[in-house]
């Protein structure tokens, strides 16, 4: 028996996709569909990205075919020599680009990563604090829609309305009289960095654990734009892998020593079954992406291209919750600034394939699905090769639609403007 070679991997994507064309016209066509958005135009949602060619090729592999219940060199089926091999290197390079003693990388999303830290080091009804949620916060935190939000305690630590700064004598008035057994840093919708050694000093006062979710700028860490919080002696951080770290979707635990065994456990078996070994070998790949001097200048100008976006946006006179951005997203207060709630702002948007999501903003008055703002923000854009002058271009478009809704002409003339304009930035793997 001999390895395929390229030519003949070639012509078996070739035909896996010529069968899909053949026997599957309706998912074809989505496809197709999908692709062509992506192409003609802009993604400004900040949790989504173009993820790696390489990666693309792994996904759609055999990796997906092999069961691997257990951890490298212990597992629960036969056959796992290139299993071991890939999740082996992904854990190697994850611990290496993060600098952290250990890391688990089977965990199928965000989602289930953060429940598994819970679960996992904690008992149910225990007291965690973590950011409110109409601040930024993620679901996972605890919201009351979630299951974690009745299995535990959540108290809320909130953002100061004018500049997104958090209180740290009042995070530490109320860690002393809740005593939570975590602190949780990290969001989901906050322009502002974290400023984690504030959080480690009080959490060591309460001796309670230390959590970053990384989740939006794991990315942004692994690339040195941002700070890294196991610098300041955090436990625990988790991250999703297809954010700004423009990985498959999925998500990392990463922690110190003292935690590896219980997290591991509470993985698997604790929480999952079978890991998707298409999605570790995406994230070793990605991983080794990220060691690279391309990708530490691709975090860096996510950061400079979100500065220069919300520059453009204020000066055109947008309102900014917090009044600016530190990290790679920004929140518009499309109220405010346009009397347009964030769906109707989103829709308008997406008139002209410029892709952003609706967001509550800090004590939204506004129900979530009606709610005040929108989300923006620049890893994908940044992925195409998009500069400070293409964010220039991109306010200004968005500032007319925004404007004038209602304006047909205006929409097919941004629409078109955009359509030509996407065909100078590829994207990665079409
Ligand atoms: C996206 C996100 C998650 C959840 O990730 P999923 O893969 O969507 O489950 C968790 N925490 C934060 C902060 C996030 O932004």
């Amino acid at each position: 028996m001999t390895l395929n070679n390229i030519d003949q991997q070639a012509a078996a994507l070739l035909s896996n996709m010529k069968e899909l064309e053949t026997n599957d016209p309706a998912v074809y066509a989505a496809l197709l569909g999908e692709e062509d958005r992506e192409r003609n135009g802009i993604e400004l949602i900040p949790s989504e990205n173009y993820t790696f060619p390489e990666v693309l090729s792994v996904l759609g592999s055999v990796f997906t075919n092999k069961y691997s219940e257990g951890y490298p060199g212990r597992r629960y089926y036969g056959g796992q020599t290139y299993t071991d091999q890939i999740e082996n290197l992904a854990r190697d390079r994850a611990k290496t680009v993060f600098g952290c003693d250990h890391a688990n990388v089977q965990p199928l999303s965000g989602s289930a990563m953060n429940q598994a830290v819970y679960l996992g080091l904690l008992t149910p009804g225990d007291t965690i604090m973590a950011m409110d949620l109409s601040h930024g916060g993620h679901l996972t935190h605890g919201a009351p829609v979630s299951h974690m939000g009745s299995l535990f305690n959540f108290v809320r630590y909130v953002t100061d309305p004018v500049d997104g700064s958090i209180d740290f004598d009042q995070v530490r008035a109320d860690a002393l009289r809740t005593k939570p057994k975590m602190m949780l840093c990290g969001y989901t919708s906050y322009p502002r960095d974290i400023d984690y050694a504030a959080f480690k000093t009080i959490a060591d006062e309460v001796g309670a654990i230390t959590m970053t979710d990384a989740s939006h700028f794991g990315g942004l860490v692994a690339g040195r734009a941002m700070a890294n919080p196991f610098d300041f002696g955090f436990d625990i951080v988790t991250t999703t892998t297809h954010k700004s770290l423009r990985g498959p979707r999925g998500g990392m635990v990463l922690c110190r020593k003292p935690f590896a065994k219980a997290l591991d456990k509470s993985v698997f078996p604790g929480l999952q079954g079978g890991p998707h070994m298409n999605a570790v070998a995406g994230i070793a790949v990605t991983l080794l992406k990220a060691q690279t001097q391309e990708f530490q200048d691709y975090a860096q100008q996510v950061l400079v291209n979100a500065k220069t976006l919300s520059n453009a946006l204020m000066a055109g006179g947008v309102s900014l919750v917090t009044g600016g951005t530190d990290n790679h997203m920004m929140v518009l207060d499309t109220m405010a600034s346009f009397g347009l709630d964030g769906r109707v702002a989103e829709e308008v948007l997406d008139r002209v394939q410029i892709t952003t999501n609706k967001q509550i903003i800090p004590d939204d008055p506004n129900p979530p699905l009606r709610p005040s703002g929108i989300r923006v923000g620049t890893p994908a854009a940044t992925t195409r090769g998009m500069k400070a002058q293409d964010m220039e271009q991109l306010a200004s478009w968005m500032i007319q639609c925004l404007r004038a809704p209602e304006d047909e002409a205006v929409i097919a003339s941004v629409r078109q403007e955009v359509e030509t304009f996407c065909q100078r930035f590829p994207v990665p793997g079409l």
